[in-house]
C-alpha cells in the first residue's frame, strides 16, 4: 500500500470525525449535523465554501498551486443516512432509533475532508478543485437538486468524479468500468379502479385486486419475453394495497407500487411505455382502468472512458497491480451521482471495504443492513485516492 506518512498519521483523528457523524444521522434535506460539522472542518482548514445547494448541500473550493491549464476537476462525497434502526452493537451507534448511517455515508464525507485538508495544505496541482458534499443520494434527489440550484454554474468542472465504499469488495481493493455501472431508477405507481361491491356477490363488482395481480405478473414478461437478455433490466413491484380490512368487501381501488431499473437508457424508456400499454390494456380488458404514474428518479452512473482510465491508474499507483478490478460486473442498484455524469463526463468507483474472510464483520455486511459499519481501516486508502486524483487529473507542469 502506497500512503503517504502525512495521511497516515491523520487516521486516528479521522477515525474520530467519522464516529462523531456516525453517532449523528439524518436524512433527506435534514442532513445539518453533518453540514455543519463539514462548515466548521472547512472553516478551520481555511478553504472557502458556498452553501445554499440543495437545502444542506455544500461546495468548497481549492485552488491548485498554479492554475496554467484552467482546468477544475469536481469531487463528491455524499452526507444522508438511512431511516433504519442500528443494530451494528458499536460504541459509536446511531443516537437517534430509527436513523443510522447504514451506507458509509459518514465514511464518504471524512474521506474527502481528510483529502480537503491535505490538498489545502499541499495544492500540489495545476487548475480549481471543487468539493461536493451533497445531500438526500438515497432518495436519489440530491444530486439533481444541486444542479438545480447553480452547482455548475457556480463552480464550471470538467471532470467529476465520486467513490462509494462496497462491501463486496474487499478491503485494499478498487473496481469500476467504462460504461454503465451502476443502473437508472424509475418509480412506478398503477391505480386500478375497479367498482366496489360485496364479496359475496362479486359478479356484481369489479374487482381491481384480481386484475392488479395479472398486471403484477404479465408485468415480468416485459423482461422475460420481450428484452434482450444481453441487455440487463429488473422490474420489481414490492408494494400491493387495497384500503380493504374485511375479506366480505370488494375495494373499488388497488395500487401497485414498483421500481424499473435499466442499464440503458433506451431500454429504460421503452419499459416505461411497455408497462404503460400493459397495465392500461389489462385493465381495459376486464372493464376497468389504470392510471400509470412513473418519476424517473435516478439516471444510469455512466463512466467515460479517460477519467475511468485517471481513476483506474491512479487506484493502481495505490494498492497494486491486480488489485483495482476495471472490468467490474455492473450492478442494478441506483446513485444519484448519475445526475452529474449526464451534464460532465466522470467516473464513479467502489473502494473495497468488506473484510476478507470474514463474512460475520460489520464490514462486510450489506450497504443498508443494520448490522453494517463502514471500515474505519479504508479511510487513508479513499484520502490518498483523492490527493492523488487531484494530482494526476490537474497535473504541475514538469519543470
Ligand atoms: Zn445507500
Ligand atoms: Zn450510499
Amino acid at each position: 500500500m502506497n500512503i503517504r506518512d502525512e495521511i497516515l498519521s491523520a487516521h486516528g483523528e479521522m477515525i474520530e470525525w467519522r464516529h462523531e457523524l456516525h453517532k449523528n444521522p439524518q436524512t433527506a434535506f435534514e442532513e445539518t449535523f453533518a453540514a455543519n460539522f463539514i462548515q466548521e472542518k472547512l472553516t478551520e482548514f481555511g478553504i472557502p465554501f458556498k452553501t445554499g445547494y440543495g437545502k444542506t448541500g455544500i461546495v468548497a473550493k481549492i485552488e491548485g498551486k498554479t492554475n496554467t491549464s484552467g482546468k477544475s476537476v469536481a469531487f463528491r462525497a455524499d452526507t444522508d443516512a438511512l431511516d433504519i434502526n442500528e443494530e451494528s452493537g458499536k460504541t459509536w451507534r446511531s443516537k437517534t432509533d430509527g436513523k443510522m448511517h447504514g451506507c458509509g455515508h459518514d465514511g464518504h464525507m471524512t474521506m474527502l475532508l481528510g483529502a480537503a485538508r491535505h490538498l489545502q495544505n499541499n495544492p500540489e496541482f495545476d487548475g480549481t478543485l471543487n468539493l461536493i458534499f451533497q445531500p438526500a443520494e438515497e432518495t436519489l434527489q440530491g444530486a439533481r437538486a444541486m444542479i438545480k440550484d447553480g452547482l455548475f454554474k457556480d463552480f464550471p468542472s470538467d471532470e467529476i468524479y465520486g467513490m462509494h465504499n462496497w462491501p463486496w469488495v474487499n478491503r485494499g481493493k478498487f473496481a469500476t468500468c467504462n460504461g454503465t455501472l451502476m443502473a437508472s431508477v424509475s418509480n412506478i405507481e398503477v391505480t386500478i379502479i375497479g367498482k366496489a361491491g360485496h364479496s359475496g356477490m362479486i359478479n356484481h363488482a369489479n374487482d381491481p385486486v384480481i386484475i392488479g395481480a395479472e398486471i403484477l405478473t404479465s408485468m415480468q414478461t416485459l423482461i422475460s419475453q420481450r428484452t434482450n437478455p444481453f441487455d440487463p433490466a429488473v422490474i420489481y413491484f414490492p408494494i400491493f394495497e387495497t384500503d380493504v380490512q374485511d375479506t366480505g368487501i370488494v375495494p373499488e381501488k388497488a395500487v401497485l407500487k414498483g421500481i424499473i431499473r435499466a442499464l440503458n437508457a433506451g431500454l429504460r424508456a421503452e419499459l416505461e411505455q411497455r408497462a404503460r400499454d400493459l397495465c392500461n390494456n389489462i385493465a381495459a380488458a376486464h372493464g376497468a382502468t389504470a392510471s400509470v404514474e412513473i418519476h424517473q428518479d435516478g439516471d444510469e452512473v455512466y463512466n467515460s472512458k479517460a477519467p475511468t482510465k485517471k481513476a483506474c491508474s491512479v487506484a493502481t499507483s495505490i494498492v497494486g497491480e491486480g488489485q483495482v478490478d476495471d472490468q467490474y460486473m455492473p450492478t442494478m442498484s441506483g446513485e444519484d451521482f448519475g445526475s452529474y455524469v449526464c451534464e460532465v463526463p466522470g467516473n464513479f468507483i467502489f473502494i473495497g471495504q468488506g473484510e476478507p474472510g470474514d463474512p460475520n464483520n460489520s464490514s462486510s455486511f450489506s450497504l443498508h443492513s443494520p448490522y453494517y459499519d463502514f471500515n474505519d481501516e479504508i479511510i487513508p486508502i479513499g484520502v490518498e485516492y483523492w490527493v492523488r486524483l487531484a494530482e494526476t487529473t490537474m497535473p504541475l507542469a514538469q519543470k
